[in-house]
């Protein structure tokens, strides 16, 4: 069971309790939320009998880290279409993806936008025939029900009256925890000026037709700059919340910036619930965008730090075998 207590820097006294649910330890491939948001979406590929996989995402997503993971462990053959353009010095997260086999194909923003309906998509589809498409995000019915189905699990380990606390960008994993059996949800927004957020998420439970029955509140993320976004403050907090609990390591996107939240709402009296359960959804391999001057876990050992120093490797052999070209 992966489930500690979380002491906050705001914390005055022990009447209120704070919990943290460990998703990022659960599963050494791919860790945290976006296992389960692919889990129905591997599964109905392999039914299809399609052997090629396809998604979207950014450089830097947890949800190509867990993508590629995920079909290597199922021998799929990943395809990404990344947002952007690819430069030859990979990021950490794709260079990693493409030692898992990955074909990337990079796609201008205009097209990127486009999804399912876009230019690369045809172009993927011609080249390979049967191919099965993850949405970005591992979103959909399928990824939903995942996430449902992970709220429940937890749920099942843990003391029914808490106050569950998520983090968001597609809203599909709060969707999940809002439609499981924990009475109340709050969702913290990695995205600035989101401010219809609950309407979203009760929209998504109606569209599965797995209402949403308990009390739901929406953040979003004002306080850091908007998206991947990192505020001296957040920095700060972060080192704090080390030294209370330093085995804990949050995301810089999501988790970081929802217990942030919380513990500025408790310094201010506003946070209330007497049992708190913030839901840790993985993302560690994030910190890999980040410079590592920033990283508040630098000193410390995980598979991200690992990964990190493999790229500066790769980049240094690459740099000395230009400069012996120019020579
Ligand atoms: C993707 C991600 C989320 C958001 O998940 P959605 O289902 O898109 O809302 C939250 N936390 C982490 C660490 C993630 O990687």
């Amino acid at each position: 069971m992966h489930i500690e207590p979380v002491i906050l820097p705001a914390q005055t006294d022990s009447t209120q309790s704070f919990y943290i649910y460990r998703g990022d330890l659960e599963c050494a491939i791919a860790p945290g939320n976006k296992q389960h948001k692919l889990k129905y979406h591997l599964q109905r590929a392999i039914e299809l009998k399609s052997s090629v996989v396809a998604t979207f995402g950014g450089p830097h997503s947890n949800h190509i880290a867990a993508f590629t993971a995920q079909c290597h462990a199922r021998q799929l053959q990943p395809i990404i279409i990344v947002r952007g353009e690819v430069h030859a010095s990979l990021t950490p997260t794709l260079r990693q993806a493409v030692d898992k086999g990955a074909i990337l194909f990079p796609s201008e923003r205009k097209d990127y936008r486009l999804g399912l309906s876009s230019a690369i998509r045809k172009c993927v589809d011609e080249q390979f025939g049967q191919v099965y498409w993850v949405p970005e995000g591992g979103g959909g019915e399928l990824g939903f029900l995942g996430c449902l189905e992970w709220a429940e699990s937890i749920f099942a380990k843990t003391m029914s009256g808490a106050h569950v606390c998520v983090a968001a960008g597609t809203g599909t994993t709060a969707a999940g925890f809002a439609s499981s059996s924990f009475a109340s949800v709050s969702v913290f927004s990695a995205l600035k000026g989101v401010t219809d957020l609950e309407q979203q998420i009760v929209k998504l439970c109606d569209a599965y037709h797995k209402p949403a029955y308990g009390c739901l509140k929406a953040f979003d993320e004002s306080l850091h700059g908007g998206f991947g976004k990192l505020s001296d403050n957040l920095l700060v907090f972060l080192a704090a919340l080390k030294r209370l609990n330093p085995t804990l390591q949050l995301d810089p996107v999501y988790t970081a910036k929802m217990v942030y939240r919380v513990n500025e709402l408790l310094a201010q009296g506003k946070w209330r619930a007497p049992h708190t359960l913030f839901i840790h959804t993985g993302g560690l391999q994030g910190w890999q965008g980040v410079s590592a001057s920033k990283n508040p876990y630098s000193n410390m050992s995980s598979t991200a730090g690992k990964a990190l120093i493999a790229e500066i490797c790769f980049v240094g052999a690459w740099r000395i075998s230009l400069l012996r070209g120019t020579f």
